[in-house]
């Protein structure tokens, strides 16, 4: 045995598992509990949008995925902007059941492949089957039919759930083979942190270089990304995750939503977004009220752009749902004036519970009811004909 090899080896793996568990910090960073949580910035306005009255298909679809957001998350935000939210604007809503192939409790690969392709497979996978067979999603499928697509995501890219509508992969932790897998679509837009999985690999490529070569413009900090509105674009918000909104994040959601919006509604053919709101999830990992609550409010300001767009455009459908609840939330008590919330929890993993389902635009009323999780895709490609 030759032992340069061998350390080497050691090293490398090393290497691989600090990388890996840096990217799982918001699973382990849990100092203490922080139940109560008090409003720190002004409310923000909620416009009434009007809902289109049309029996046609829609066009466009912007599918929001708040991951970990149940019932008492979206309260949360409610309670914390004073009683009001851009969610309460819809009134077409159900329940969506999000069981697992593998677990009664799903995680974020399992459901976001759910989400993506209208198939339950098992905790862990990215857009593939219970048999690890890669599944064509919904992203991919309004690809083929000429629209304009991307993804965006307030976690790193390459992270589960906007992984699963782009790559399809056994494991969920394989981020540099997840970042490969964008290089093998048409992608159009795609914002979000985890550059450094494109960039710092094992196998030294810059897939940033491929990237360009593909028609790409790669872009840094949301600065450079929102001045762009046309093209293809690649943008990267962080190394790895990003910054939580309390730590600094700012505006960059909602910006990149509309930034997105901007550039896919130049394509003729109608487009297909997917934007998540990745850190109410961790708020749950983290029993952190102050997380859920100012992540929650956050994806609602993305959602609000969304509506914004959908009122004007009229043929834009737009979902709002979770993969999961985190945390087993509760509320205990709460304030509409001090916009305080105290909070509790069962779990510092994901619940079993129902997730709300929230439709605007055309065909909305079929998102009513008793859900589960796979129909939800099922239901936007018979509405989108692809
Ligand atoms: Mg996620
Ligand atoms: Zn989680």
């Amino acid at each position: 045995m030759n032992y340069t090899y061998l350390i080497l080896a050691f090293a490398g793996f090393g290497l691989l598992s600090t990388s890996l568990s840096a990217q799982n910090d918001y699973l382990t960073n849990k100092s203490e509990s922080v139940k109560n949580f008090t409003r720190i910035e002004q409310t923000y306005p909620v416009a009434i949008v009007t809902e289109p009255n049309t029996t046609n298909k829609p066009k466009n679809v912007i599918f929001l995925i708040g991951d970990g957001m149940g019932v008492s998350q979206v309260f949360s935000g409610i309670v914390a902007n004073g009683g009001n939210l851009h969610l309460k604007n819809f009134r077409n809503i159900g329940f969506s059941e999000t069981q697992s192939a593998s677990d009664f409790v799903t995680d974020s690969g399992a459901g976001g492949t759910a989400l993506s392709t209208g198939e339950r497979t098992y905790n862990g996978a990215i857009g593939v089957n219970a048999d690890t067979v890669a599944i064509q999603n919904i992203r991919e499928k309004a690809e083929l039919r000429g629209k304009a697509t991307g993804v965006i995501s307030t976690s790193s890219i390459t992270h589960a759930t906007p992984a699963s509508f782009v790559a399809h992969q056994p494991n969920r932790e394989w981020l540099e083979t997840i970042a490969a897998d964008f290089l093998k679509t048409n992608i159009d837009v795609f914002i979000g942190g985890g550059s450094k999985n494109f960039t710092h690999r094992r196998d030294k490529k810059d897939l940033t270089v491929d990237l360009k070569q593909k028609g790409y413009q790669v872009a840094y900090g949301i600065e450079e990304i929102a001045k762009i509105n046309s093209g293809k674009l690649a943008g990267f918000t962080s190394d790895y995750h990003n910054k939580s909104k309390l730590e600094g994040r700012g505006n960059e959601l909602p910006i990149a939503t509309s930034t997105a919006i901007n550039i896919l509604n130049n394509d003729p053919d109608g487009f297909f977004l997917m934007v998540e709101g990745s850190q109410i999830d961790w708020g749950g990992h983290n029993n952190n009220t102050g997380i859920i609550v100012t992540e929650m409010l956050d994806f609602d300001q993305a959602i609000g752009v969304a509506l914004a767009f959908a009122e004007k455009n009229k043929e834009t459908l737009v979902i709002v749902t979770a993969d999961h609840e985190t945390g087993g939330f509760s509320i205990e008590n709460g304030n509409f004036t001090t916009g305080s919330v105290m909070g509790n929890f069962t779990s510092d993993d994901h619940s079993g519970v129902m997730v709300p389902v929230f439709a605007f635009g055309p065909g909305a009323d079929l998102f009513r009811g008793f859900l589960k999780n796979t129909d939800i895709p099922k239901i936007i490609s018979e509405l989108s004909g692809y």
